[in-house]
């Protein structure tokens, strides 16, 4: 059985980027949602195994691959956020980033309009692909469609409504605008360190 992770800093720790009811709906409904239903799906699969039933494998299937996905991106955008004291990419990531996306003003304005047009809910993705030995921004429909198998996602920005319309409504740019404050990027260094780089 899976757990909820605990988030490093309080629910008010984003304010005034990302406000604390935003946080709270995010982290304890929606997010707890996600750990639950994963749970659950784990279960059904096993009964299906020991029943050697596997009338429902479709829907079972595209829902361990929907919550499950919606876990871990759920984890990953909570930690590479943080309170709004400035981080910085480090000299190897930001290397990487001149190389991949000319410079790290481009990148941002790549990553901010890749967010922008994310179509409905869905997610924008920084990741490292190894095959091609690059970084890469992805648009994430839901949380498993248009995903680019293999790849490691780095820093991850939920465009989902529930993540901002509270606060933002339809003024999805002034949420990624205010997002880039909170953004920790001491937690990205790390996840880019810790892969395997040809
Ligand atoms: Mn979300």
């Amino acid at each position: 059985m899976i757990k909820m992770i605990e988030l490093p800093y309080p629910m008010n720790a984003l304010e005034p980027y990302y406000s604390k009811e935003t946080l709270e709906l995010h982290y304890k409904i929606l997010y707890k949602g996600y750990v639950d239903n994963t749970n659950k799906t784990h279960e059904q699969l096993e009964n299906s195994r020991k029943n050697n039933d596997f009338t429902n494998i479709k829907c079972l299937e595209k829902n361990l691959s929907f919550f499950g996905s919606g876990v871990i991106l759920h984890e990953l955008f909570f930690t590479n956020m943080g309170p709004a004291i400035p981080t910085s990419p480090s000299v190897e990531l930001m290397e990487q980033i001149n190389k991949d996306f000319i410079n790290y003003e481009t990148f941002k304005k790549q990553f901010t309009q890749a967010a922008v047009n994310v179509e409905a809910s869905g997610w924008c993705i920084l990741v490292w692909e190894p095959r091609f030995n690059k970084l890469e921004i992805l648009q994430c429909e839901k949380h498993q469609n248009l995903t680019l198998w293999g790849c490691i996602p780095l820093f991850v920005l939920d465009m989902w409504e529930h993540s901002y319309y509270l606060q933002y409504q339809t003024k999805r740019p002034d949420y990624i605008n205010a997002f880039w404050n909170i953004v920790n990027w001491n937690e990205i260094n790390k996840r880019f360190k810790n892969i395997n780089k040809n």
